[in-house]
C-alpha cells in the first residue's frame, strides 16, 4: 500500500519543529518519547522555547496575506491533494500512532480515517464560505454577508488522538484562509509531524501551517502573543479552563474542549448481549483513553446489572491485551508509565472506597512485554456517586457500574455530573429513548450507539465542564469559529438624485 517514499521520521532521533516549510531544531530541552508496549525510549521530542514559537507565529503572519487572498477553490485543491497523500501514507501514520500511543493498529487506522473525513469536508470550502446576498434591501441598496479569515490561529492538542484531533482543527482553519500554528502532544509527536510534511508536499505554501512541539512555555506563548487571533484546544478540563481564561483575557477567540465521564444507561428492556458488546468496546477500546469512552454504566434494575456483570466477566476473560502492532489484540497499553501509575492508583482507590472490583486487571502480565505499560480491563460494581472513582475522569480501562431503580434516577446522575460530553442509552423503548435524547444534559447523545462521535459534517462538542466556549469543533461550527462575519451594505444610486442630510436612524419606510 505504501508505495511512495516514506514521510516518516525513522532516521530522526529528535522530533523537532516544522516552521515555514522546513525543519527547525531548537534542541535545548528534550523529552523522551516511549513505545508504551515495550517501555523503551524510541526518540526525543524538542520542547520549543518562546523564541522558536515566535518564529512560527512570524512565519504564519507573513504567509497570511497571500493565503487569505488565494481563491477558496485553490485552497480546496490543496486539501484534495492532502487527502490523497494521507491515504497513500495511511499505514505509516497508523503505525506511528500505535508505536507512541499504544492503541491497536485497527483503532489507529479508525482514528486516522475520522481525521481524513474532516479533510474531505474541508475540500468543500468554496461552498461552505459562500455568503448570503440580498438585492434591494432598500432603494438601490444591496447587502451581503461574508466569512473572512481571522489571521494566525493556533491549535493545542492531546495525546489520545495524535492524528485525528489536530485534523479537527487545521484543515478547516486553513481552508477558511487562516494560517496555523499547531502545538501537538509531546507524548506522541510523530504522526502530526508526518502530516505536516504531507501538507507541504500537497502544495501548501510555506508558513501557512507550522508545528511546534513543546510544553507550557510554548502554550503560554501562543496564548499571550497578540498575533494569534484564535485558539482551539482539546485536552483535560483543568488545562482547558486555563487556556480559555488566559486566551480570552488576551483578546482571543477560544474554544477549549475538556475531559469527560460518559455514562451509558442500560434499561431493563435492552438487548443485553448487544449492549455489553457495545460497552466493552466503548470502555476498553484504546485502553479507555478516549474522551468519548464510556466510563460509567448505569444499569436500571438489579436484574439488568447482574446480567451485565456476568456477561462482562465471561467476555473480558476472552479479550486479548498486548502490543497494538500484533494483530488479534483488542487492547494495547496505557500511554506512559506515569499515566499507568495514575490509572492503577484509581483502581486501588476504588477498592478503598468500597466499590466491588469484580474484574481486576492489575495483575495482567503480557508475555515478552514486561516493561510495557499494560493494565487489564477493570470493572467496578456497586459504585456510588460519592466515590472519587465515579466523580473523576480516570482515562483508563476502568468501567464503573452504578445501580439505579429508574430511568429518571439514571438521568439525574448524568445531569448532575460536572462533565457533559457524550452519553447513550440502550433500550428497545422508543418513548424512553426520545425522552432521554430530548432532556439529557450532554452534548452528544447515542441511542443504542455507545460512541456517538459526530461525523465530519456535523460538529463535536460537550456541555458543562467538557467545553469552554460557544462553538464546537469541525463541521459547520468550524466555519463560524475560524472566520469573522462581515456584512456589506452598498448603494449605487440610480442617478441624478440629490441627497439631503438625514438625522434619523436609517430605516426603510
Ligand atoms: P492535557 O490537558 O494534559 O494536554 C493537552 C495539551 O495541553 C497538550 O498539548 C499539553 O502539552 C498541553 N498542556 C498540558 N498541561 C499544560 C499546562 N499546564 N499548561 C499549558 N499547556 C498544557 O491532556 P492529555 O492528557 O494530553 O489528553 C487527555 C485529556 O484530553 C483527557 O482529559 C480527555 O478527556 C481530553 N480529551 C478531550 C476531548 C474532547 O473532545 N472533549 C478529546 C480528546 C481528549
Amino acid at each position: 500500500m505504501n508505495a511512495r517514499p516514506a514521510a516518516n521520521l525513522d532516521s530522526a532521533q529528535v522530533v523537532g519543529h516544522f516552521i515555514n516549510g522546513a525543519d527547525v531544531a531548537d534542541d535545548n530541552r528534550l523529552q523522551p518519547v516511549t513505545n508504551p508496549a515495550t517501555g523503551q525510549v524510541t526518540r526525543q521530542v524538542a520542547m520549543a522555547s518562546r523564541s522558536t514559537v515566535e518564529q512560527a507565529i512570524a512565519a504564519a503572519e507573513a504567509a497570511f496575506p497571500a493565503w487569505r487572498n488565494t481563491p477558496p477553490l485553490k485552497r480546496a485543491r490543496v486539501m484534495f491533494r492532502f487527502k490523497q497523500l494521507l491515504e497513500e501514507h495511511a499505514e505509516e501514520i497508523a503505525e506511528a500512532i500505535t508505536d507512541e500511543h499504544g492503541k491497536v493498529l485497527d483503532d489507529a487506522m479508525g482514528e486516522f480515517q475520522r481525521g481524513v473525513e474532516v479533510v474531505e469536508y474541508a475540500c468543500g470550502i468554496p461552498e461552505l464560505l459562500k455568503g448570503e446576498y440580498t438585492r434591494n434591501v432598500g432603494p438601490d441598496i444591496d447587502s451581503w454577508s461574508d466569512h473572512q479569515p481571522l489571521g494566525v490561529v493556533a491549535g493545542i492538542t492531546p495525546f489520545n488522538f495524535p492524528a485525528m484531533v489536530p485534523m479537527w482543527m487545521y484543515p478547516m482553519a486553513i481552508a477558511c484562509g487562516n494560517t496555523f500554528v499547531l502545538k501537538p502532544s509531546e507524548k506522541d509527536p510523530s504522526a502530526p509531524m508526518i502530516c505536516a510534511r504531507l501538507l507541504k508536499e500537497a502544495g501548501l505554501p510555506d508558513g501557512v501551517f507550522n508545528l511546534v512541539n513543546g510544553d507550557k512555555e510554548a502554550v503560554d506563548t501562543l496564548l499571550t502573543d497578540s498575533r494569534i487571533k484564535a485558539v482551539s484546544f482539546v485536552g483535560s478540563t483543568p488545562v482547558a479552563e486555563y487556556i480559555y481564561s488566559t486566551g480570552t483575557s488576551h483578546g482571543k477567540r477560544v474554544q477549549a474542549l475538556g475531559g469527560a465521564k460518559n455514562h451509558a444507561i442500560v434499561m431493563p428492556d435492552a438487548d443485553i448481549d448487544n449492549a455489553v458488546s457495545a460497552l466493552m468496546g466503548a470502555a476498553y477500546g484504546s485502553c479507555g483513553e478516549r474522551c468519548m469512552a464510556i466510563s460509567v454504566a448505569v444499569c436500571v434494575g438489579d436484574d439488568t446489572a447482574d446480567q451485565v456483570v456476568s456477561q462482562f466477566k465471561e467476555r473480558v476473560a476472552a479479550m486479548n491485551v498486548g502490543n497494538g502492532r500484533d494483530t488479534g489484540n483488542d487492547m494495547g497499553p496505557l500511554v506512559t508509565e506515569a499515566h499507568h501509575e495514575k490509572v492503577r492508583s484509581y483502581v486501588d482507590l476504588g477498592v478503598e472506597e468500597g466499590a466491588d472490583l469484580v474484574i481486576d486487571g492489575r495483575d495482567l502480565v503480557v508475555e515478552g512485554h514486561q516493561n510495557g505499560f499494560f493494565l487489564g480491563p477493570c470493572l467496578f460494581d456497586r459504585v456510588t456517586r460519592d466515590m472519587r472513582i465515579y466523580q473523576e475522569e480516570i482515562f483508563g480501562p476502568v468501567l464503573c457500574l452504578v445501580r439505579a431503580e429508574s430511568e429518571e434516577e439514571a438521568m439525574g446522575l448524568i445531569d448532575e455530573h460536572e462533565y457533559g460530553n457524550g452519553t447513550c442509552i440502550f433500550t428497545r423503548d422508543g418513548e424512553a429513548a426520545r425522552y432521554f435524547a430530548d432532556n439529557i444534559k450532554a452534548g452528544m447523545v447515542g441511542i443504542n450507539i455507545p460512541l456517538p462521535v459526530p461525523v465530519a459534517f456535523h460538529s463535536f462538542g460537550g456541555w458543562k465542564r467538557s467545553l469552554f466556549g460557544d462553538l464546537y469543533a469541525y463541521g459547520p461550527d468550524s466555519v463560524r469559529f475560524y472566520t469573522l462575519r462581515k456584512t456589506i451594505t452598498q448603494r449605487w444610486p440610480s442617478g441624478g438624485v440629490r441627497e439631503q442630510a438625514r438625522f434619523t436612524f436609517p430605516s426603510y419606510q
